[in-house]
């Protein structure tokens, strides 16, 4: 199975916050990706807070919100970095029981004719 991840910063100078946005699936497997996206935005501008907002992510696994915590506490020897708070649903969330493929099947582009067809006399 693809499980993607995408990351959207959101800068705000006024609150002195950052705000990830987590979409798409965040995994055992991939949540690394996210280590140095954290990092990076932590020292962006010192002491603003980082929020790591997971509550978008389609499919996440509760070991990869360990991990992923876990490595941004080892971060904290990081000089002038700023506070990060971790935003986790109610309720972890796995992919919905169709399969992957159903979207790109429902997904195609249909052409539909709107002008009226001319009939021949
Ligand atoms: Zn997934």
């Amino acid at each position: 199975m693809d499980h993607k991840l995408s990351v959207l910063v959101q800068v705000d100078l006024q609150a002195q916050d950052v705000h990830l946005v987590i979409v798409g699936c965040v995994t055992e497997a991939n949540q690394h990706a996210l280590h140095p996206v954290v990092a990076r935005a932590r020292t962006l501008i010192s002491s603003m807070t980082v929020t790591v907002d997971l509550t978008g992510a389609a499919h996440l696994e509760a070991v990869a919100v360990e991990l992923l915590r876990a490595a941004i506490h080892h971060d904290h020897a990081l000089s002038g970095a700023g506070p990060v708070e971790i935003l986790v649903p109610a309720a972890l969330s796995d992919h919905p029981p169709v399969p992957h493929h159903a979207n790109t099947l429902t997904g195609g582009t249909r052409t539909r004719t709107g002008s009226p067809v001319l009939r021949a006399a």
